[in-house]
């Protein structure tokens, strides 16, 4: 799963307005900000391998330490403690460290039965990429349900709190239609190094976070 993961990051501005975009982000996002790294030093692993399952031609072999569930259980603790002891806000710790866990559930919803639960398995995964208009509803409705409640709960501080967010939208959108759609990328490298490129996700996130405002919860509701 792509776009979803960051439909999950909205919906938690919404939950723990003091949770950071930029926070929510990460935290949502790290068992692939994690997993390329591992790939391009050669700790985990994936191959190209057309047909794979429909939507994707990655094949994804070994991934423990970024996509295992037990991995991103403890993953999740210690973002949980890390926030917490540096900020002393509890439900913001709280979502910060539920979102890093997230990741597992949402990937095991697309991804065939390749998601570690244990390092060496068992293994899990509905596989909704096996089919186009499953895997295209579950992102568009994840996605679009997070950015509508993110939509109703800040407003923008100026123009840049409007273009920063809609620039983040359109490009996620693109690159998922590129991703999905295009043609298939020249090798695992490749991907490895436009995987890395995600982080720039992170300081995106903050960066719309300060030029965008909490709309309070009456006027939300209004
Ligand atoms: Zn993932």
């Amino acid at each position: 799963m792509f776009l979803g993961h960051f439909g999950l990051g909205f919906a938690g501005k919404r939950l723990a307005p003091a949770l950071s975009l930029g926070a929510a982000f990460l935290a949502v996002q790290w068992a692939d900000l994690l997993f390329f790294p591992l790939c391009l030093a050669g700790v985990e692993h994936f191959r190209m391998h057309p047909g794979d399952t429909a939507v994707t031609p990655l094949e994804f072999d070994d991934y423990p330490w970024s996509h295992g569930l037990v991995a991103l259980a403890g993953w999740s603790l210690l973002f949980g403690a890390i926030y917490f002891l540096a900020r002393r806000e509890r439900l913001a710790a709280v979502l910060f460290g539920l979102g890093v866990v997230s990741h597992w559930f949402l990937d095991a919803f697309v991804h065939r039965p390749d998601m570690p639960v244990l390092p060496r398995g068992p293994y899990a995964g509905l596989g909704l990429w096996n089919s186009w208009p499953l895997t295209i509803a579950a992102e568009a409705v994840v996605f679009g349900g997070g950015l509508f409640v993110y939509l109703r709960s800040t407003r923008a501080r100026d123009r840049v709190g409007t273009w920063a967010l809609w620039g983040l939208v359109v490009f996620l959108g693109a690159t998922w239609l590129g991703s999905i759609f295009g043609t298939p990328p020249p090798g695992e490298r490749a991907v490895e190094l436009a995987g890395v490129g995600m982080w720039l996700f992170v300081p995106w996130g903050y960066w719309i976070d300060r030029h965008r405002a909490i709309v309070p919860a009456r006027e939300a509701r209004a």
